[in-house]
């Protein structure tokens, strides 16, 4: 009979979602979702400074942005502390651990006087809890992405697992907190793949099965160097407020370690669910580059419907009746904030730049350019439409005999007061008649010609 999945994510909540560990979490989503498994949320709040309320909220509240839930938890690892110390207890009573008073110094002095071999101290009955490492033989880490490797048991230190003051160490908690959960598949990033050797000696220690492992790969930036805030976004937040689409994220974010086959990039939710393996991914680092997202994005916001863009943005901006201005500017964005500084001329009024008016209106035949344009767009009849708008500008460059650039680029600078803008006749058809004609009007006017 099959086993179902259960997998986990165990955040430790000291401050915003990193991106790595927002693939992490991912992956076991996608796991789940894939198999009918199930995904376990614990918080490792074992760090007391740092695991505020505000620091969990913030976890929360990416995994909810991205749209990953879970279907147990959240547990604390803090409230398993009665737990952790009872199977302590049991280790030392067993014989599996005991107690030692060997610091760091001691630790060193003793490896250096035998060649290199792990610690292994005396029973003492008091000072910090250690496992008794065997001598002997190799604990064997299996991982479904970067294959089996033997760790020579006599090199491994005899690990502590709970301080001189029975505070717990992270070792311990994992595992028992795992067992307890009935963890079946342990995927995380691999920064944690050394301390697997020492979780398995727990687990054996304690009698608990091992899970399947799998570490996924580094993430680098692109200049090959380890992900960090150098290079730009680096939670889930910062992208967030760059104005990607969570649905873009997630897209993206499956892609770095995983792909699916050699081309396929573009993967809805349903499909990532569906098509996600852990023998798919790779072992080598993979390169978040935010040109790819930004590429990734732009095509998902042009193919969502002009509505639920409109929903997004009025959310963003705080601000309503931006149907318009979205339906002329989808095309020219890749990321929601790239909305508002191309659109806001069309409430706030021209952008005042002083520039754009030498090079543009105040050229030769500019001036004539944007006068004729203002008499054409008078005479043209109702209903004001983007067609009947173009017609008439056409007629106007044909009549000065001058390329059409000539006439709209100063019309683009009377009515936006800059040269990049939505496309011309969407935009003087969204304004209407009345507001063009005033804005040509206060361009041709707020300086008069030589
Ligand atoms: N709390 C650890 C972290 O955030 C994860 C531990 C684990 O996955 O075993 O890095």
């Amino acid at each position: 009979m099959l086993i179902p999945m259960r997998v986990r994510f165990p955040p430790s909540p000291t401050g915003a979602l990193h991106i790595g560990n927002a693939r992490t979490a991912l992956y076991n989503w996608l796991l789940a979702r894939g198999q009918g498994g199930a995904l376990v949320l614990r918080v490792e709040d074992t760090d007391r400074e740092r695991s505020t309320p505000e620091n969990v909220q913030m976890i929360f509240d990416a995994l909810e942005w991205l749209g990953i839930d879970w279907d147990e938890g959240p547990t604390y690892q803090t409230a398993n502390a009665e737990r952790h110390a009872e199977v302590v207890q049991r280790l030392v009573d067993g014989g599996h651990a005991y107690r030692s008073t060997a610091g760091p110094d001691e630790v060193k002095a003793y490896k250096e006087e035998h060649g290199n071999r792990g610690f292994r101290g005396e029973d003492e009955g008091t000072g910090a809890t250690r496992l008794r490492v065997p001598d002997e033989g190799v604990t064997v880490v299996q991982d479904v992405i970067r294959g089996e490797t033997e760790f020579e048991n006599a090199l491994l230190d005899d690990l502590v697992i709970a301080r001189a003051d029975g505070t717990l160490v992270y070792h311990l908690a994992v595992v028992v907190d795992d067992a307890d959960a009935g963890i079946t598949h342990v995927v995380r990033g691999a920064d944690h793949y050394s301390n697997t050797p020492k979780q398995i000696l727990i687990q054996k220690a304690i009698g608990a099965p091992t899970p399947i492992y799998a570490h996924l790969p580094l993430l680098h930036g692109p200049d090959g160097k380890k992900l960090s805030k150098r290079h730009g976004a680096a939670s889930v937040q910062d992208l967030r407020d760059a104005g990607y689409l969570p649905e873009a994220v997630l897209n993206y974010l499956a892609l770095l370690g995983w792909g699916y086959d050699e081309t396929t990039e573009f993967h809805s939710i349903e499909e990532l669910q569906q098509r996600f393996s852990l023998e798919r991914v790779s072992k080598s680092p993979a390169v978040f580059d935010e040109n790819k997202l930004r590429y990734m994005n732009g095509r998902y916001l042009r193919g969502l419907d002009v509505d639920d863009l409109t929903r997004r943005l009025e959310a963003l901006t705080g601000r309503s009746g931006l149907r318009g201005a979205v339906e002329i500017s989808q095309d020219k964005i890749s990321t929601l904030t790239e909305f508002w500084p191309l659109t806001h001329f069309l409430f706030d009024g021209p952008a005042d730049d002083p520039a754009a008016r030498e090079k543009v209106i105040e050229a030769p035949g500019g001036r004539e350019a944007l006068a004729s344009a203002r008499a054409a767009l008078a005479e043209v009849p109702e209903p004001w439409t983007e067609e009947r708008v173009q017609a008439a500008l056409d007629g106007v460059a044909e009549r000065l005999g001058v390329k059409r650039k000539q006439v709209f680029q100063p019309l683009r600078v009377a009515l936006t007061g800059t040269t990049v803008s939505p496309g011309i006749f969407e935009t003087v058809a969204l304004l209407g008649r009345d507001e063009t004609l005033a804005r040509v009007d206060h361009a041709l006017n707020g300086r008069k010609g030589t």
